[in-house]
């Protein structure tokens, strides 16, 4: 069985000190690539090299909403001149939109429609971040599409939206990614998500070090190999098998994000 994590967050302090044996344990579960996100570029060097360092690796350069206020020209910059030179690069982000505790809307929303316009320049897709702001992602994706003719492509991450608003981004042609929150017992609303997806736009990840999925919730630091309970739980509410949602998965990782198995 091949699994995909297509967010993780290994560049962290946590994982400095026993990093091989975690991808011992990744590889033991199947995990046979992964995409590493980047939250802001003070990060581009840490995550480059550990994509140069395990070959399964590749990663995404992009400012996260929450740091929006990092955002300048010199920011839009460093990310274009990575992305276009270093092959490992399969997207931008993660970028979107976190209205949670928001007073800079609108600095937000500008970081993120330039780093469309640069995914849009550079052919790439995004890794979408959206809490508390779905319908104004939902807004920003259609104008757009309106403007461009054609949809960014992208993903939705860590998705934790209703089934109408999961429609949303489906009729606009995004991905859907599930993390370990699918696996909580409270998160009706997430599992009747991760039900109606279509098969060609589901996505798994585990968002690692973050939202550990049962039966490891509770520990201090989620880690890839953990992706196979959420591929488990994807599976079970979707009356499907392991394996089946296994092979969907892997296969739409490699479509968005342009990898080989
Ligand atoms: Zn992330």
């Amino acid at each position: 069985m091949q699994l995909i994590d297509t967010h993780v967050h290994v560049n962290f302090d946590v994982f400095q000190p026993d990093i091989e044996a975690v991808r011992s344990r990744w590889q033991e579960a199947g995990v046979v690539r992964l995409v590493h996100s980047c939250v802001e570029p003070s990060e581009f060097k840490s995550i480059q090299s550990l994509a140069n360092r395990f070959p399964e690796m590749s990663f995404a350069v992009g400012l996260h909403p929450l740091d929006a206020e990092k955002w300048n020209q010199q920011t839009a910059e460093e990310i274009v001149s990575l992305a276009g030179c270093d092959s490992k690069v399969v997207a931008i982000g993660e970028t979107g939109l976190d209205f949670y505790k928001a007073d800079n809307k609108e600095q937000q929303r500008h970081a993120f429609e330039t780093q469309l316009a640069i995914a849009t320049e550079l052919n790439l897709p995004v890794i979408i971040h959206c809490r508390n702001a779905a319908t104004e992602v939902r807004e920003v994706l259609q104008k757009w599409k309106q403007l461009k003719g054609e949809s960014v492509r992208g993903v939705m991450h860590c998705w934790g939206g209703s089934p109408e608003e999961t429609q949303w981004f489906v009729e606009l042609d995004f991905y859907i990614s599930f993390s370990g929150t699918v696996t909580f017992k409270s998160a009706k609303q997430i599992q009747e998500s991760a039900a109606c997806v279509p098969s060609d736009r589901l996505l798994i990840e585990t968002d690692c070090p973050f939202l550990a999925p049962v039966p490891k919730r509770g520990e201090r630091r989620n880690e890839p190999a953990y992706v196979r309970y959420v591929a488990e739980q994807v599976a079970k509410l979707r009356s499907e098998s392991l394996s089946a949602i296994a092979d969907v998965t892997t296969q739409n990782a490699c479509d968005l994000f342009g990898l080989t198995v």
